[in-house]
Order: C-alpha cells, then structure tokens, then sequence
C-alpha cells in the first residue's frame, strides 16, 4: 500500500520536504482484525501539534513512521464478525491508502444516514468538540451571546449554528476573509467578521452588548480581544489556538488577563476525549437538526494520497471552508 511518513519534524509552517510518499507491504490479518481500503482521510490542525517531539496529550508522531488519524473506508478482508466485508467503518489509521486495524479500533459507520466523510466533521470529532466546548465547557445558556473564532471551519462552523438552535440571543464569528464572512451571514450568525480588518474593533462593532460565551479557536489577539468584551460571569472554551501552532517562540498571553479576576470569568480548556460521554446526547441532538436541514456543514476535498501533506498545510493556512478532507 502507499502510505505518507513524517520525513522530518517541521520547523515552523509545515513544508512539502517533512512530508515523504511510501509504499509499504500489508501485514497478514491477525484474529479479530479488519483490512480497510481507505476511501476518506481528515487533516487536523492537532496533528501539528504532533509533528514536534514533545509530550502531550497524544504522542508525537515518529519520524520515517507513518502518519495516522482519522479515516473511513471499506473493510475488505476481516476476520472479526462485527466487522463483515463491504461494511464502512471510521477507524485511526489515516495517511494510507489501506489499513489493518484492530477491530477494537474500527466503528461500523451507517452510511445511509450520513455520507461516510460526515463521520469525520459534524458527526465526528469536530462535531462533538463543538457540541461538548459550547454545552460542556463553556456552560452555554439560553440568552448567551456567543462569539467563536475560526468560524467557517469545522468546529466553528457547527458551534455558531449550534448556539442559534440552542437559544443564544446573538452569535457572531470571526474568519480570515470576505467570502468566508459572506458564508457565515449565510449559515445564519448575526454578525461576522475578517479578523484581517483588526480583531478587538471589529469584535466591539459586532456585540455591542458583549458576550457571554467566547469559544477560542484561535488564542493570541482573538482571545484578547474577547476578553475585553466578555460581561460579567463570562466564560471561554479554551478549544484551540491555532494562530499560534507553527510559531516557533512562545507567544505572550493576552495583556489584559487580569480582567478575568474582575469581570468573574471562567476559562476552561479541553480535549474533546474529556467529553466522549456526551456523544450520545450530541447524536440525539445534532442528529435531528441535521437530517431537518436545520444545520448544514461544509467539506472542502482533495483528491489522492500525494495531495494529503499540502491539504494539511492549506488547512493551517486557511484554504478550507468547513471540514478539510482528503478522498483517497
Ligand atoms: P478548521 O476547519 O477550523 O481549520 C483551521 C482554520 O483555522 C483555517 O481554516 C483558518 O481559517 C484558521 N486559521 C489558521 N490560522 C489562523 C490564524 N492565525 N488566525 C485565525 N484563524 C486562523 O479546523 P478544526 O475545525 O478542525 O479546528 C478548529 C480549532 O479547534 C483548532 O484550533 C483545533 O486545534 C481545535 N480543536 C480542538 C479540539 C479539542 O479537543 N480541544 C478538537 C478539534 C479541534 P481562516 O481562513 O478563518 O483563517
């Protein structure tokens, strides 16, 4: 099979040298394990975070290893029962155009609710990570004003719409250009704005009576900014801060933390694994709105294994509108 190995540990933004095409033979399949042909494969921005050799929560990838992640695909050769031949599953082990997995490793995907690459966006992942961060760690409230940055991605995309639905009384999103703003007026926020046109002001202009709830995908200026304009009480998901993954100095926090004493703020960071117990509730929730219209999402696809490294880099550089995907 051909499979994409992490060359060498990217100093800074990610380039096409870190990245390095291989093929490799497949293992004969053990008991109670399936054989996949890749069909879908997600980019992540966490995966940066992978590419450097320090301790996390998740461990770094290895270098001249192959790269993993999220992936759907058809299982071909099984020899666990749960698994039969020709079922679709959602398993680990992305970055390869085939894959043995552990049936332990492998979802059974139905796919005649959602295309399978829904199970990588607003049914997957990111879908929960925007579910549990607005419900869960932010302690969203019926009345709240919520502003979310990395808005016309997939988490953001979904959380905005998810507060509407969920009775914010205004949800506004920043994203980095006119068209992406254009979407987000379209997906149904009150407001939205290129963070290029300077985030703090932009931020006032758009909650004139501040928000309750900041979802920060971004860190750096953006939370700054929301922290000036929270309201008494207020709380932040602390989801990511992808502004500042391929810095290579650590940034300053945002000048103006102390307002978080004042003001009674509250400022929670998560991983999306803390709430896999909500994934229920999120299905039960999620699951309806979507199938009634009432949320919608956006992927944006590239096409062959040898596109998945600068997929990954234009997904860090914002080419995506919505979930990046990579059909193999
Ligand atoms: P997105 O689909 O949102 O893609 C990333 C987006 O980030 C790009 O499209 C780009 O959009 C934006 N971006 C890149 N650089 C900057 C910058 N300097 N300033 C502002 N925006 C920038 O990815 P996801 O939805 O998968 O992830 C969104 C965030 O959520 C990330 O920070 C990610 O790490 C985090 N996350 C956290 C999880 C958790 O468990 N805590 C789980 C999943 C995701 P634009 O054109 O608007 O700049």
């Amino acid at each position: 099979t051909r499979q994409i190995v992490l060359a060498q540990r990217p100093d800074g933004w990610p380039i096409d040298a870190d990245f390095r095409l291989e093929t490799a033979d497949l293992p004969d399949l053990g008991p109670g394990e399936v054989l996949v042909r890749n069909t879908v494969m997600s980019v992540d921005p966490y995966m940066r975070g992978r590419m450097n050799d320090v301790k996390s929560y998740i461990p770094p990838f290895q270098i001249d290893a192959p790269l993993d992640g999220g992936a759907v695909g058809e299982v071909i050769a099984s020899t666990s029962a749960e698994h039969p031949l020709g079922s679709h599953v959602l398993h680990g082990l992305g970055w390869r155009e085939h894959a043995v997995v552990p049936a332990r490793g492998a979802t059974v995907i139905d796919t005649t609710l959602a295309p399978e690459s829904a199970y990588l966006g607003v049914l997957g992942m990111p879908g929960l990570t925007a579910y549990a961060g607005l419900v869960a760690a932010a302690e969203f409230q019926p009345g709240d004003a919520v502003f979310v940055s990395g808005a016309a991605g997939a988490v953001g995309s979904l959380v905005g719409q998810i507060a509407r639905l969920k009775g914010a009384s205004r949800v506004v999103g920043s994203a980095g250009s006119p068209a992406k703003v254009h979407h987000l007026r379209d997906l149904g926020f009150d407001a939205a704005f290129d963070y290029h046109d300077g985030v703090a002001a932009e931020l006032k202009a758009a909650a004139p009576d501040g928000i309750d709830v900041y979802f920060d995908n971004v860190g750096g200026d953006h939370l700054e900014a929301a922290l000036s304009r929270l309201n008494l009480n207020g709380r932040v998901a602390m989801c990511g801060a992808i502004a500042q993954y391929n810095e290579t100095e650590p940034s300053a926090a945002p000048r103006n933390l102390a307002l978080v004493i004042g003001k009674n703020l509250t400022l929670r960071g998560f991983i999306v694994a803390k709430y896999a117990s909500l994934r229920p509730q999120f299905l039960a929730e999620v699951g309806p709105w979507l199938a009634a219209g009432e949320i919608r999402y956006d992927e944006t696809f590239r096409d062959g294994l040898d596109s998945a490294p600068q997929a990954f880099i234009d997904l860090l550089g914002g080419a995506n509108t919505g979930k990046m995907l990579v059909r193999l």
